[in-house]
């Protein structure tokens, strides 16, 4: 049953259309070289939720057990975020713990205890069917094609995913992927998905399976994107410390889908500050535990990060 919710809406100014994000909504046990950090909010949906909310409406898509904390409900909330697609079951929420070496790059997972995640099929209240904007953050592909058969003409779809569905769900991967207007992927997964080395031979290889844009997250060297006007390099915003880059990509992508929905004009004009306000996102994301720092930014904050990376890269 959908969360009983204290969710009042805010009043977006004029053009912002909604966001619909699916994803997982976990706890998140966080280790790194300096620190540990037990059942954090997590889960690829809650960083892409918070980080879509800076721009715009955002619907929710998940499941949680009957041991979520409430002061992660009222967080959601907080950031105005709907609930009415939020499940929750008797159980387990879905509980994730990794562990990063000293580099804050490589990282290895120490545990997945699936919980309710295991019974999970997305159900759309019919509110949420129309909603323009889909992301279709990080879970597995049958669940991110369940959610698509529900909606009605979305005008604008996007998927993520991550190397374990490339190893175990492939086949569902590539039916997702034709469905898709943009798919994004890390270098090691385009590696994996198309056996190139070279990401322009990576980006041409995923185009020929269907997603019109491409776009290939390369951790703190920032994203590239492949579309119908060619290339895009957005670079990472530089960081002075990074505590937990968990939730990085997420954040960029829920970033880069809040400001596309908040826009006026055709896709393909706004794509590429769209990736930007993305990568300025993701930097807020780095620089605390989980959701800690992204929590606490301001509209403002990524406005003027977003002014002092043009300034980096302008010329
Ligand atoms: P990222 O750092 O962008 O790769 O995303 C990390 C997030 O992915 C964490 O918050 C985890 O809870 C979530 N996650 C880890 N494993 C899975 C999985 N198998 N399915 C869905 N989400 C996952």
């Amino acid at each position: 049953m959908p969360l009983p919710s204290a969710y009042a809406p805010r009043l977006w100014i004029k053009i912002s259309m909604s966001v619909l994000i699916v994803g997982s909504t976990a706890l998140d046990s966080i280790k790194t070289p300096t620190s540990e950090n037990p059942k954090l909010l997590g889960g690829s949906a809650s960083h892409a939720a918070v980080a879509a909310s800076f721009f715009g409406p955002v619907r929710l898509v998940g499941v949680v057990g009957d041991d979520f904390p409430k002061q992660y409900v009222k967080l959601y909330e907080r950031h105005g975020i709907d609930l009415g697609g939020l499940q929750m079951l008797p159980g387990k929420t879905f509980h994730w713990s990794g562990e990063y070496e000293l580099n804050m790059d490589n990282r290895r997972t120490l545990l997945t205890e699936l919980g309710v995640f295991e019974t999970f099929t997305p159900t759309l209240p019919k509110t949420h069917q129309s909603s323009p904007y889909v992301l279709l953050a990080n879970i597995a592909p049958s669940l991110q094609s369940h959610v698509l058969d529900q909606m009605r003409r979305p005008k604008f779809i996007v998927a993520d995913t991550m190397d374990l569905w490339l190893n175990i769900a492939l086949k569902d991967l590539l039916a997702l992927i034709k469905r898709v207007d943009a798919f994004v992927l890390n270098e090691s997964e385009a590696h994996q998905l198309t056996e190139k080395n070279n990401m322009l031979h990576a980006a041409r290889e995923i185009h020929k399976l269907g997603p019109k844009y491409v776009i290939i997250k390369k951790g703190h060297n920032g994203a590239m994107l492949s579309g119908p006007s060619g290339l895009f390099l957005a670079p990472a915003y530089p960081l002075d410390c990074v505590m937990d880059p968990t939730g990085a990509g997420d954040s960029f992508v829920g970033g880069m889908m809040g400001y596309l929905a908040a826009t006026s004009g055709p896709v393909e004009k706004k794509m590429r500050r769209a990736m930007i306000y993305g990568s300025v996102v993701a930097s807020f994301c780095c620089e605390g535990f989980g959701l800690t720092k992204t929590t606490k930014v301001k509209r403002r904050d990524i406005d003027k990060r977003v002014r002092e990376l043009e300034k980096l890269i302008r010329f």
